[in-house]
């Protein structure tokens, strides 16, 4: 049990993720940090705990949906309380769409999209019980306005937004919010793929002409998560250097 705040963050290992987490401990959250790899949660966590506040990693493949609800539920069990729930982990398997094959299709859809379902699903019984609580969901611009090569990804992407706006809908009469943070090129692990040469080319693409950072991703969740947001449910709230408008 605690008296903090209680903050669920999946992918929290790197990227975005880790910077998602390190922000919602500096907003005075517990964060339970979920991912496969227990020694770069663990590294987030222990910097987090070095400087004064607290969060624990949860080691979870999230597409072991059975291990992922009762992850979950267990976190609500033992701390007594999910008050955000922030579906980051993601990931991409880039392919145009003659050569795409069902396996590649079905497990970006599967990581992306079920396993937020599923997360949702989990945590909203502790925050109806609670009457509060925020949900928030890293989608993509991908999934706003589709992207060559990336129809699984966009696919799945453009779910988490449909999906966001049914839950704020159903939920909203409990006082839960449910928004999407939409990034576009960020610097990560997940970019990092990227040759220099398509890298100068995207930043064309973008207004603002550079890469943005985890923590300026991190910051819009903060404040989905804070009480300044309190009046703010189904949006999708693009972070691309204004790549989107
Ligand atoms: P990243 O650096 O590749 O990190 C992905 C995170 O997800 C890691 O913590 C990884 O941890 C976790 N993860 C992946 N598969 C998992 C699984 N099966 N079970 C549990 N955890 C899993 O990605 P990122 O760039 O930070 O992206 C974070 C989110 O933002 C993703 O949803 C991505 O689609 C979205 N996004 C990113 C960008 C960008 O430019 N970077 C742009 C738009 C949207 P483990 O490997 O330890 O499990």
């Amino acid at each position: 049990m605690t008296d903090k705040r209680v903050a669920i963050v999946t992918g929290g290992s790197r990227g975005i993720g880790a910077a998602i987490v390190r922000r919602l401990a500096d907003d005075k959250m517990h964060v339970v940090a979920i991912a496969r790899n227990l020694e770069k949660l663990n590294q987030v966590c222990s910097e987090i705990t070095s400087a004064g506040g607290t969060a624990e990693a949860l080691v979870c493949d999230i597409a072991d949906f059975k291990a992922l609800a009762a992850a979950v539920e267990g976190v609500a069990e033992r701390l007594g309380r999910i008050d955000v729930l922030v579906n980051n982990a993601g990931i991409a398997k880039d392919g145009l769409i003659l050569r795409m094959d069902d396996e590649d299709f079905d497990t970006v859809i599967a990581t992306n999209l079920k396993a937020a379902f599923v997360t949702i699903r989990a945590a909203a019984r502790p925050m109806v019980r609670a009457k509060g609580g925020r949900i928030i969901n890293i989608s993509s611009v991908s999934g706003v306005a589709g992207n060559a090569g990336q129809a699984n990804y966009s696919a799945s992407k453009a779910g988490m937004i449909g999906l966001s706006k049914s839950v704020a809908k159903e939920l909203a009469g409990k006082n839960i919010t449910c928004n999407v943070v939409a990034p576009g090129f960020i610097t990560t692990d997940m970019t990092d793929v990227l040759n220099d040469q398509i890298k100068e080319g995207v930043k064309n693409f973008i207004p603002l002409k550079r890469f943005g950072t985890p923590q300026e991703v991190a910051s819009v969740v903060s404040f989905l998560a804070g009480n300044d947001a309190n009046y703010v449910t189904g949006q999708v709230i693009c972070v691309d250097g204004g790549m989107v408008m």
